[in-house]
């Protein structure tokens, strides 16, 4: 296996070679023995694999603007494109170093967080609303949410102000952040009292457990953006994953975010885990609150973390579906190609997101889909657990359709007109009715 320093190195020099962009490795505070930041000598060029929308909007009159802009702890816009322009398939490809970047960068960021969220970060404020008794999960959902979902998963990042981010944090800021989750770990009591795993402590064994389970991230390689982030510097040290006795509540330390939390439990009873979600959340923050930390949040971005994907709420709810009609099509080599895309195209039509079992572009073993919420800024997390449900609700009763028969063109009709007539009395409806 490669050693970090060979997989940066390979990228640095290939994008040097398929871009013919200028730039030196002359030394960055934060720099590494295994990495090294790069620093743009003129505005960074791309391929046609690169297709971020980073690329888009780091235009050479931006570049040009912010060049030798840089925030109080040093981070820098070569520092925020790097892993953009190292790994050409990345969505977003731009990162933030620390809390001041949101707003020094914010020229580059908001027009990505615009394409990606639909969210106007100039003139939009970002509503929080922790309260799981809002949930509208009606006997009927329960019922197919029974039928048809293995498992359910709820995260969000939690980033602690004062410290970098970890594409831009030192030795000491990364052991700081992880004192910090210590101390607030060991403040959560009840069902919540857990055991902190350090990641260079794990047995091989352990790891593998945890990594079976879904319940650890990814250990960082070359295609990850962490690696041409410069945000697994010095891996595994002050990593780690804190879970509660019977594993429904996890947080990762110092992966992309100072933290994730986590709720998980298997079946499909959404609001249990939210509500675990929502505990945690509040017990952890109040946690940090009485040992004097403050979370990264403010009113325009809601909870700050490093990838313009993840503000707002952080939050990703997902379920482990089984769609065997949906997946039949997909796998069916005969299938036409716009049936291929059938299941993507009916969840972006109720703000989903389909991934496979293990994982973005993974297959679905045993026609087992995760499919999540897309969007996490610009609605509460009720809002978007709400629409979660009521999105999958609805893939469900397409896939029953699918089941008696029914065609692909026969979704596709059906899908938009479902969109032009919510159901009256809808999880979605019932939110609004409260939020008004
Ligand atoms: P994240 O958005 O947290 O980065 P990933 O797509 O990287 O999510 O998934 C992290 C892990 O969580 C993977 O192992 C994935 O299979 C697992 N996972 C996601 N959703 C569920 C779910 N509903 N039930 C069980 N495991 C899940
Ligand atoms: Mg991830």
């Amino acid at each position: 296996m490669s050693t970090t320093k060979e997989i940066v190195d390979g990228l640095l020099s290939s994008y040097a070679e398929t871009t013919g962009t200028k730039f030196t490795l002359a030394g960055d505070p934060k720099d590494t023995d295994d990495f090294k930041y790069f620093q743009l000598s003129e505005a960074p060029k791309f391929t046609d694999k690169h297709r971020s929308f980073m690329k888009k909007y780091m235009t050479p009159e931006l570049y040009e603007k912010l060049k030798d802009v840089k925030t109080a702890k040093g981070y820098t816009l070569s520092n925020a494109v790097q892993t953009g322009c190292l790994l050409p398939h990345l969505g977003v490809g731009a990162t933030a170093g620390d809390e001041e970047s949101w707003e020094v960068f914010k020229d580059l960021y908001y027009p990505i967080i615009q394409e990606w969220h639909g969210y106007d970060a100039n003139t939009q404020k970002h509503p929080t609303d922790l309260d799981p008794s809002k949930l509208v999960f009606s006997e009927d959902q329960k019922a197919k949410f029974n039928q048809y979902v293995a498992s359910t998963r709820i995260r969000a990042a939690r980033n602690i102000a004062g410290f970098s981010l970890p594409c831009g944090a030192t030795v000491e800021e990364r052991a700081g952040v992880e004192g910090v989750l210590k101390q607030a770990f060991a403040g959560l009591d009840g069902a919540l009292k857990g055991t902190y795993y350090e990641l260079g402590n794990l047995s091989e064994e352990q790891t593998n457990f945890l990594l079976e389970k879904g319940y650890l991230f990814q250990i960082p390689t070359a295609r990850n953006l962490l690696m041409g982030a410069g945000a697994a510097r010095s891996w595994p040290d002050n990593r780690g994953i804190f879970h509660n006795e019977n594993q429904t509540a996890l947080c990762w330390c110092n992966e992309e975010d100072h933290c994730r939390i986590i709720s998980m439990d298997m079946g499909g009873d959404i609001p249990a885990v939210f509500s675990t979600f929502c505990a945690l959340s509040e017990a952890l923050k109040a946690s940090a609150t009485a040992n004097g930390t403050q979370l990264m949040w403010n009113e325009t971005l809601g909870f700050l973390g490093t990838c313009p994907s993840n503000l707002g709420t952080g939050l990703r709810a997902s379920v482990m579906v089984k769609l065997e009609c949906f997946n039949k099509i997909l796998e069916d080599e005969s299938s036409p190609a716009e049936d291929k895309e059938l299941l993507e195209q009916v969840c972006a039509a109720f703000d989903l997101q389909p991934r496979g079992s293990a994982g973005e572009h993974s297959p679905a073993k045993g026609a087992k889909f995760d499919v999540s919420n897309k969007q996490r800024l610009g609605f509460s997390e009720v809002q978007l657990v709400q629409k979660m449900i009521d999105g999958v609700s609805k893939v469900i009763e397409l896939e029953e359709m699918l089941a008696g028969g029914a065609s692909a063109a026969d979704v596709r009709a059906k899908v938009n007109e479902m969109k032009a007539a919510p159901a009256a009395g809808s999880g979605a409806a019932a939110v609004k009715a409260l939020a008004a």
